[in-house]
């Protein structure tokens, strides 16, 4: 057994590869409905494979750089499986543990949880696994608890929690520059400061960023970090712009392909402006990174994380890139379509200017509803399938802004997508205003989820249909899905009347 002195490990909706599908991992932020926890959590977040000590074959890509910055300064850290942990409690010092949605106060969870009243299966997931045995004797043998990553914020809201757990530091931002000397410090039984913040002044440069050593979750490696639109309610925005190297982006798609991982997923705030001009995207950067993402993984999928509508429409109207990248790397082989995560987040140009003035750029932002939809097109035409989001409740809203989101909704029929909306958490610069919770839930907020809802259940039905899990062993969870869906269909058909008094009052 190695004796591992750091182990970094999170709970089950993290570790876990949602079946390859990374979009099924969306039902960990939900609470299980109208089936019990178990079922749900099976089908949002089954069990990574391990090897005998434990060692997913695939993790968190956050954890694996953290994993990777510490192994590279010395120190005996390993991922390991929550179910695993016992195994080392005699040569653990340090217990690290990583999320991006602790306890579901990140968007979509706490959508879920105010309109559903019920818990997502996320938080209750890392509250089980802090309280569980494993960790309380870990405690009391004195290994010391870092908690961190995008969600570690959440802590604050959290205080009794943070205390009945024992945990010793939290840690937000971008750690790797600093890691390794809180680490030590936590090793040498030094006091360790209770909130750490990694500002500006220790963002870390490209060089400092290391190359993951293991299999990422389904494939993702990071391409680019920081994303230069500003928007107000974004963390991201925050950091400044880097992209990274070419050879690194290969080096860390070999080491998935050697864990067993065949697909992709390249990550960035917004993968068209990979080596762009500002936020002009540049041609030869993107074909050459696809050109050479494709050469490795010939028979996996290549999906994006997230883009920005306006590169999108900026890329395919001046240099037909999109349906370029999409026709020759990636709609090849069994590859059928690609899916991304888009932020429409307001149909009001009015808000638009307000919250994210740059988010149309270069187009004017007054244009933003008809950047929307000519991406939209050009997505539906390109077999690129968009999770979008929406953002009801930002500062400054009014009635008029939400009616204009759902006029938008409406120009959005005919293309293929899904649509989410959310409920805005105050973060970014925006980060000292009020959530918005259930009382200030307005009809027109009604009328835009009844939209989203009506929008996103024709199309998901089209999505299963025609391209997603088709693969014969994902059959279960297709019908678990088909389930759910005709499910949700009957309950809002059954408060239809109710739904209906609400909006006319
Ligand atoms: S475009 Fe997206 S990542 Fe960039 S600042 Fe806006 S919300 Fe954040």
């Amino acid at each position: 057994m190695p004796d591992y002195e750091v182990i970094l490990t999170s709970d089950r909706t993290m570790m876990s590869n949602h079946h390859g599908k990374e979009f099924l991992g969306f039902l960990a932020t939900g609470p299980a409905i109208n089936m019990p926890e178990k079922v749900w959590m099976w089908l949002a977040a089954p069990k990574l494979r391990v090897d005998e000590f434990g060692r997913p074959k695939e993790a968190p890509y956050g954890l694996r750089k953290v994993e990777a910055k510490l192994i590279d300064e010395g120190f005996k850290a390993a991922i390991i499986d929550p179910d695993y942990i016992h195994k080392y409690l005699n040569s653990m010092k340090v217990l690290m543990v990583g999320h991006h949605d602790f306890f579901a106060y990140g968007p979509p969870s706490i959508g879920w949880w105010v309109i559903t009243g019920k818990e997502p299966v996320n938080r209750l997931s890392l509250m089980r696994f802090m309280r569980s045995e494993v960790v309380r004797k870990a405690k009391e043998r004195g290994v010391r608890i870092i908690v961190g990553g995008p969600g570690a914020w959440q802590w604050l809201w959290e205080l009794d929690f943070w205390r009945e757990c024992g945990v010793d530091l939290v840690i937000e931002g971008e750690v790797e520059r600093v890691i390794g000397g809180v680490v030590r410090k936590a090793l040498d039984g030094e006091e360790l400061p209770d909130y750490i913040y990694v500002g500006p002044s220790d963002t870390p440069s490209i060089d400092e960023i290391p190359v993951i050593k293991g299999g990422s979750v389904n494939g993702l490696v990071e391409i680019m970090r920081g994303c230069p639109r500003g928007c107000k309610f974004c963390s991201v925005t925050l950091r400044p712009l880097r992209f990274i190297p070419l050879d690194k982006i290969c080096e860390e798609v070999k080491v998935n392909l050697r864990a067993g991982v065949r697909s992709v997923i390249l990550h960035s705030e917004d993968v068209l402006l990979y080596g762009a001009d500002g936020i002009r995207p540049k041609p030869d950067p993107l074909i050459k990174l696809h050109s050479v993402v494709r050469g490795l993984v010939k028979d996996g999928n290549i999906a994006w994380s997230h883009v920005s509508l306006s590169a999108l429409k900026y890329a395919e109207e001046n240099y037909k890139l999109v349906s370029n990248i999409v026709n020759n790397y990636i709609r090849v082989g069994k590859q059928t379509f690609i899916g991304v995560e888009v932020g429409i987040e307001t149909g009001s140009p009015r808000l638009a200017k307000i919250i994210m003035p740059a988010k149309a750029a270069p187009y004017p932002v007054e244009a933003w509803p008809d950047v929307v939809e000519d991406a939209f097109r050009i997505m539906h035409e390109n077999y690129i399938v968009p999770a979008a989001t929406l953002i009801l409740g930002l500062p400054g809203e009014e009635p008029d802004d939400v009616v204009k989101t759902a006029e938008l909704l409406d120009r959005l029929k005919p293309y293929r997508s899904i649509i989410v909306p959310m409920f805005f958490v105050p973060l970014g610069a925006l980060k000292h205003k009020d959530w918005f919770r259930k009382h200030n839930i307005n009809k027109e907020h009604i009328e835009v989820m009844l939209r989203t809802f009506h929008h996103t259940v024709y199309w998901a039905e089209e999505i299963m249909e025609k391209f997603y899990l088709k693969e014969p062993y994902l059959a279960p969870i297709r019908l678990g899905l088909k389930l759910f869906i005709q499910y949700a269909k009957w309950r809002i058909n059954k408060l239809k009347p109710e739904i209906e008094a609400l909006i006319k009052a």
